[in-house]
């Protein structure tokens, strides 16, 4: 059955009711961005969905994709209606509030300042995006400059069921004709300190993760990485049996994008048990639900090609009181697989930090949700404003 990205008017209301007001607001507290849901709730159940929606936006210029994607260990692990029963899906209604309140241009400026600095952007992922956005809101001009052809970084490799383009396309529609956001694509910058001779004032690197987890084994090359089959899904289609090997986020999209594919027979191989995969409880209820069979205790050390198919072979590990062992001579060959995808993560191919430049996002922090990346592009850009201001 295919779910709704948003809640509908019953089930809207069932969710603002379970609201308890809290004075504390506790849910604002373990919002990274500093979303308000106390307050959006408040105004949605007075049906002003417009002010709620406004509100949401002040804090967090991708909020209806953060409705869509954010994960349940912020603001929902700290509702206090959890405490009673379950907590209210407070993702969900901030998308439904804001899809609801269909507002245009919904980025206001804020405190502009009088400055000629000029600041460039390297990275146009979420840390980036929301630098370039805190800055025009305070009447700063900045370069957004990306290597790829699209801006987005990681987001575009959400699943479209989770999050249709057509979402993304519409909120980044609201910054990226802005006078004061210059956003150049194609555009790899490989000496970033090269900038500032070129007349920008301050630099902010937001790459985020972009050097992939290789697994050294023979046969890697055959892998596919998760990124090229996330960006472009529909080109993999024609396959009926994929390993994955990988036990995280990127693993978990990469399954459940086959499946919705029409890929039959979905293997997961992870070195560890199934219980230390780092998923939501929702995400593991989605594999089970799928039918994506998990290989625990698998550590891939050689892929082989016959043909159009391929083999992974695995040592099988052992765990005892929580450590792990491997006996190289215990292998196990899987075999008859249309491909081999790669989904151990990335990492950041920044060796040094470098004292006159800012950095922001996933490329500082390693890898994270896509709102805390736009908090931590927000933070950065208003420590420069504030450093403008003295
Ligand atoms: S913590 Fe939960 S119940 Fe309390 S105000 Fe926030 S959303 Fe409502």
């Amino acid at each position: 059955m295919k779910k709704s990205l948003y809640l509908n008017n019953i089930q809207l209301k069932a969710e603002l009711d379970r609201c308890l007001g809290c004075s504390s607001k506790p849910c604002k507290i373990a919002c990274p961005i500093k979303c308000d849901p106390h307050y959006f709730i408040k105004k949605a159940k007075e049906n002003n969905f417009k002010e709620a929606a406004t509100s949401i936006y002040q804090q967090n210029p991708l909020g209806k994709i953060c409705g869509l994607v954010c994960p349940e260990h912020l603001c929902m692990k700290a509702c206090i209606r959890g405490k009673i029963d379950f907590p209210i899906n407070i993702p969900k209604v901030q998308a439904t509030i804001i899809e609801k309140a269909n507002i245009k241009d919904p980025i206001k400026s804020t405190n502009k300042i009088h400055s000629q600095a000029h600041i460039a952007i390297i990275g146009a992922g979420p840390a980036g995006i929301s630098a370039a956005i805190t800055f025009a809101q305070h009447g700063i001009s900045s370069t957004l400059f990306e290597a790829e052809p699209n801006i987005g970084g990681a987001i575009n490799l959400i699943p479209e069921d989770r999050l249709p383009k057509q979402v993304i396309k519409e909120e980044f529609s609201y910054f990226s004709n802005a006078e004061l956001i210059h956003i150049l694509t194609h555009k790899k910058i490989t000496n970033p300190q090269a900038l500032l001779k070129k007349g920008f004032s301050h630099i902010i690197i937001t790459t985020g993760e972009d050097k992939p987890h290789l697994l050294n084994i023979m046969g890697e090359e055959f892998c596919i990485p998760y990124q090229d089959y996330l960006k472009s899904p529909k080109t993999y289609s024609h396959f009926n049996k994929i390993a994955i090997i990988g036990g995280g986020n990127v693993a978990a999209d990469c399954a459940l994008t086959a499946k919705k594919l029409g890929t039959k027979e979905i293997d997961i191989f992870i070195r560890r048990r199934s219980c230390d995969m780092r998923l939501s409880p929702h995400q593991q209820l989605e594999l089970i639900q799928e039918e994506i069979s998990i290989n625990p205790l698998c550590s891939p050390v050689e892929i082989l090609q016959d043909k159009n198919k391929f083999s992974l072979r695995v040592i099988l590990n052992k765990v005892t009181e929580s450590t792990f062992k491997s006996n190289p001579n215990e292998t196990h060959l899987y075999t008859n697989f249309d491909a081999v995808i790669r989904a151990t993560g990335a990492k950041s191919s920044i060796q040094k930090y470098d004292e006159n430049i800012f950095y922001a996002g996933d490329c500082k922090n390693g890898s994270s949700s896509v709102v805390e990346a736009l908090s931590d592009g927000k933070q950065v850009a208003l420590k420069i404003i504030k450093s403008l201001l003295k």
